[in-house]
């Protein structure tokens, strides 16, 4: 289990990146949500330890990440946003040099366990393709394939779906899926549909705090039956916005296609009726409540 307490990341500027996150982490897959610059990466880079936190604490299992990181280097596997790999270098020579430098080796050699890591993410056929020639797709299997060598008992991606297209990140779930089953994998995204498909639980990140820790179904059910949707005219809209909490307002054919929450004493407005909330609904909704506390 992970165990973060008021983690907080003041950059030089000052740049407040985390401010006091708290959470606890257990096997499976969890998902942390949210926009850019929400502090995503200086989280994972401070779990993985190799950034410093300004203030707080985090556990992997008891032991301290924080002050003593070599102590879990061996337990850790990540694929960091910015992966550089040597375009001229084929994905097995790759793959192998990764792993030199992670410093793991297989019972039957090093050559051994690159193979056998290439076929676990379905690159088996390209090992002797240049990385240049890999798709977005393959080149995070890649990425994949040194972060789960040594067999870690928590891998951290940050932000491993954008710039896939959607076959590929159908066949990324499948492995991350696979991966969480019997580990802990922390996955950092700003593309809901990610944290639908593949996390029992997640956390939704904005400006340095954590303004949700909850589950997709959890989520959805809060918004129960007060989600409706209807047309409100496009000169309409601002007026309306006024009197009414949107979670989103789609221009369909020259008019709004409006989903907004209702508040059950009051009802819906004429026109609007009930709607299945998504995940994306939730998400919304819960970026706009914590606008309306910032602001
Ligand atoms: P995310 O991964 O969610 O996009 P980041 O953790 O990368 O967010 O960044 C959080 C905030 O910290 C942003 O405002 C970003 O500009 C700032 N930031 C990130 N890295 C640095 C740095 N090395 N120096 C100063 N500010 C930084
Ligand atoms: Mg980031």
């Amino acid at each position: 289990m992970i165990k973060v307490t008021d983690l907080t990341k003041i950059y030089p500027g000052p740049v407040a990146a985390l401010r006091g996150v708290s959470l606890e982490i257990d096997k499976g897959m969890f998902g942390l949500l949210g926009p850019n610059g929400a502090g995503k990466s200086t989280f994972m880079n401070i779990l993985a330890g190799l950034l410093e936190p300004t203030a707080g604490s985090a556990e992997l299992y008891g032991k301290d990440i924080v002050r003593q990181p070599q102590m879990i280097w061996d337990q850790l596997g990540y694929l960091p946003q910015e992966f550089g790999f040597y375009d001229h270098l084929t994905g097995r020579a790759m793959l192998k040099y990764l792993l030199k430098l992670k410093g793991v080796t297989g019972p039957q050699g090093l050559n051994d366990l690159t193979d056998q890591l290439l076929e676990k993410v379905n690159l088996g056929f390209a090992a002797k393709r240049k990385v240049k020639a890999y798709s977005g797709g393959m080149k995070q299997r890649l990425g994949i394939a040194q972060a789960i060598a040594g067999d870690p008992r928590l891998i951290i991606v940050d932000e491993p779906t954008a710039g896939l297209d959607p076959e590929e990140r159908l066949r990324f779930y499948r492995l991350l899926a696979e991966l969480a089953e019997d580990r802990i994998v922390i996955l950092s995204t700003h593309i809901v549909e990610d944290v639908a498909n593949l996390c029992s639980r997640f956390a939704v990140i904005r400006d340095g705090h954590i303004i949700a820790d909850t589950s997709p179904t959890a989520a959805k059910s809060e918004i129960g039956q007060t989600l409706f949707e209807g047309d409100v005219a496009v000169d309409q809209l601002d007026q309306f916005e006024k009197s009414h909490k949107i979670a989103r307002a789609i221009l369909v054919e020259g008019r709004n296609r409006v989903r907004i929450q209702v508040d059950p004493l009051m009802g819906p407005p004429d026109g609007f009726v009930p709607v299945q909330p998504t995940l994306e609904d939730a998400y919304l909704l819960m970026m706009k409540s914590a606008n309306a506390v910032a602001a």
